[in-house]
């Protein structure tokens, strides 16, 4: 089995647009790119896990998320990069979409896409990571069985790491590649 990355999207992989369809408009986190090259080459599955209601509140079709995954895909290929999974929760309790509307098992902070992942490409959840900047994901994360890194480089993140308390906090990529080998050292040292 092979550990991976759970990468939140927005306020991780890359800044927030809220509601942002428009591959245009999308740009990787400084430093995401080099980092996830190294982390992949490490033997990491690297998976993007992401709330998207805007579905459900009608704001746009599933269809359109398909032209962000591709984007994320061609933005991160300039690296050397690829994504080995994009799952996406499109439901809301609130929606106005009825097909959408109604609670679920995969919208964060509850576990189910990273379960899912999980079962479809055989990943190691023990030895994988949940990086997210909000409290949701750290919970998704933790419920899971997966450590937890907040990535707080966007935001004031304090109240999310009081409501959470993640195993780790970081503002850049290149420190979250830093834990993340600290933590495998110790675990093939062990
Ligand atoms: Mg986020």
């Amino acid at each position: 089995m092979q550990p991976a990355l759970f990468l939140d999207k927005d306020n991780t992989l890359i800044p927030d647009i809220p509601y942002n369809i428009d591959p245009a408009l999308i740009a990787l986190t400084p430093g995401a790119g080099e980092s996830l090259q190294r982390l992949q080459a490490q033997g990491f599955a690297l998976v993007v896990v992401t709330n998207q209601s805007g579905v459900a509140r009608g704001y746009f079709s599933e269809a359109a998320i398909d032209g962000v995954y591709a984007r994320l895909q061609d933005l991160l290929s300039k690296y050397g990069v690829h994504l080995d999974g994009f799952f996406y929760c499109p439901h809301h309790p609130d929606g106005k979409v009825a097909a959408y509307a109604r609670q679920c098992a995969c919208r964060k902070p509850q576990p189910g896409l990273i379960l899912k992942a999980a079962r479809t490409l055989n990943l190691d959840l023990a030895r994988s990571w949940m990086i997210g900047d909000i409290a949701a994901d750290i919970h998704a994360g933790r419920r899971a069985g997966c450590n937890t890194i907040l990535f707080a480089r966007y935001a004031d993140a304090a109240k999310e790491i009081a409501v959470s308390d993640p195993d780790y906090v970081v503002e850049t990529f290149g420190e979250l590649e830093e834990i993340i080998y600290e933590n495998e050292i110790r675990r093939l040292s062990d």
